[in-house]
């Protein structure tokens, strides 16, 4: 690929693996990243100068694209698998959810609803065909197949607390995915789930991939938003507030909306852009708190009560251990709202107000003032809304025009997205622009 130049756009997972194929090609790639650091979602702050993902992370041990990525990367011996701990607050009180056993305790639904939800989970772990779940609503599935108390306990807090008022909508398909990767990511015979964290955060993986592409030449660019994107005479040309450059093909990386915004109003685009605002997103909240307080003994809690108004609770301090932080415990509260919702323009002191309130609700021991670090991220267009009609939203990676690609994770089907799937995606789009520039 000597002499043909790529822009892509978008410093992620996604383009980052994308230009290191291309660039491993010989093509002369140049990398377009909006923000101040690479990593997109994936990317870090510090905390007590540990780096931090913005967004909680973990790797499950099914992730086989991201763990062959690390090996060549030769982070083999940064990569941690860590004893994880589930549980579901609900009616006041945090529910181990890790085994039968703890199904079996789950009072918050019926024995019957137990014994129901505990087959179902079986059922989806070995269901290795999905297709046929595609146009069913993973609700009414959930209701028929687990029964009314299992689903408002379960299922209903679940889906509601990750798409709002699309939850009716949500794909069974894209349940079995979650579900079935989450059950079939245990070793054989262990008791309990491993989850899979990089020594030193994600960010190492982002600086050892920055690392790489240098070493290839790649060009990397931040704090550089494209404004457009134009046919250009069978080339593409870019275009921001410092100029406008021409390439031979550009890899497109960020949201569909995203997309929409940097394409031309033209005949070329119009059709293009309908299908791409098919799609609906919702925007992800992060808050990222450190105190010396262990509020509960399991590194994941789902929280199922109707009034929270955040869905995950998380002691990272539980996967990781406290001591990388100065012996001080780290927490995520997260929430998926819609954009126009008042959490997601609320001030943020009035919102951590709201949260800790609730938090203190669930602890009551948690004292606001021991807090000694509080962050609150928030993201647009983090996770995609993958209903029933969502095969027919699916885009190729070939865009409006000749040497223009999209590859985001709205393209990820039935799987939801995820950094192994952003690597996959890099991989695959790499490929196909590869062989579209070889028969030019
Ligand atoms: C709350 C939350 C929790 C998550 N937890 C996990 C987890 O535990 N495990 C896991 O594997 N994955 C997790 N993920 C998902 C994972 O972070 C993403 O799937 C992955 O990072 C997506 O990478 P990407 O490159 O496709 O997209 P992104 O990371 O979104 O990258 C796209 C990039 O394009 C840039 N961009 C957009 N428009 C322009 C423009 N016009 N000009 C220049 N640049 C532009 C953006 O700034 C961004 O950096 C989580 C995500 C969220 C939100």
């Amino acid at each position: 690929m000597t002499n043909q130049s790529i822009a892509i756009i978008g410093g992620g997972l996604t383009g980052l693996v994308a230009a290191l194929r291309l660039a491993e090609k010989g093509a002369c790639v140049t990398v377009f990243e909006a923000g101040q650091k690479l990593g997109g979602l994936a990317a870090s702050f510090q905390m007590q100068g540990e780096p931090m993902e913005k967004a909680y992370h973990h790797l499950f041990i099914t992730d086989v694209e991201i763990l062959d990525l690390i090996r060549e990367l030769g982070m083999d011996d940064r990569l941690e698998w860590l004893e994880s701990s589930l549980a579901i607050f609900r009616d006041g009180k945090a529910w181990p959810f890790m085994s039968p056993l703890d199904l079996l305790r789950f009072k918050p639904c019926s024995l019957a609803g137990r014994i129901r939800l505990g087959l179902v989970a079986l059922h989806l772990k070995h269901r290795s065909r999905w297709e046929g779940l595609v146009k069913v609503s993973a609700i009414n599935w959930m209701r028929r197949a687990c029964g009314s108390s299992a689903t408002k306990a379960v299922w209903e807090p679940l889906l509601n607390g990750k798409f709002s008022d699309s939850a009716e909508s949500v794909s069974m398909a894209w349940l079995w995915a979650r579900l079935h990767i989450r059950s079939n990511s245990r070793e054989k015979g262990a008791r309990r789930e491993k989850l899979g964290y990089i020594r030193g955060g994600f960010i190492e993986i982002i600086k050892a991939m920055e690392a790489r592409l240098k070493s290839l030449g790649v060009r990397i660019e931040l704090n550089a938003r494209i404004g457009s994107i134009e046919e250009a005479n069978g080339r593409v040309a870019i275009h921001r507030d410092r100029g406008n450059e021409l390439f031979d093909a550009a890899l497109f990386t960020g949201s569909n909306r995203a997309f929409s915004r940097v394409l031309p109003d033209s005949e070329l685009t119009v059709d293009y852009k309908t299908a791409l605002a098919q799609v609906r997103y919702l925007g992800a909240i992060c808050m990222v708190f450190e105190t010396d307080q262990k509020l509960g003994d399991f590194y994941w809690v789902n929280v199922n009560e109707k009034d929270s108004p955040f869905l995950v609770m998380i002691r990272h301090t539980k996967l990781v251990p406290a001591e990388r932080y100065g012996g001080k415990e780290i927490y995520y509260l997260g929430a998926y709202v819609p954009h126009e919702d008042r959490r997601f323009t609320l001030d943020t002191g009035e919102l951590r107000d709201e949260w800790f309130t609730t938090l203190k609700g669930m602890h009551p021991e948690f004292e606001t003032q021991r807090v000694s670090q509080f962050h609150c991220f928030r993201f647009r267009d983090a996770q995609h809304v993958v209903d029933c009609d969502y095969e027919s939203k699916l885009l190729p990676y070939e865009g409006p025009f000749p040497g223009l690609y999209l590859a985001n994770f709205a393209q990820i089907f039935p799987q939801d997205r995820g950094t192994n799937f952003a690597v996959r995606e890099g991989n695959k789009v790499a490929q196909r622009i590869e062989s579209a520039l070889a028969d030019r």
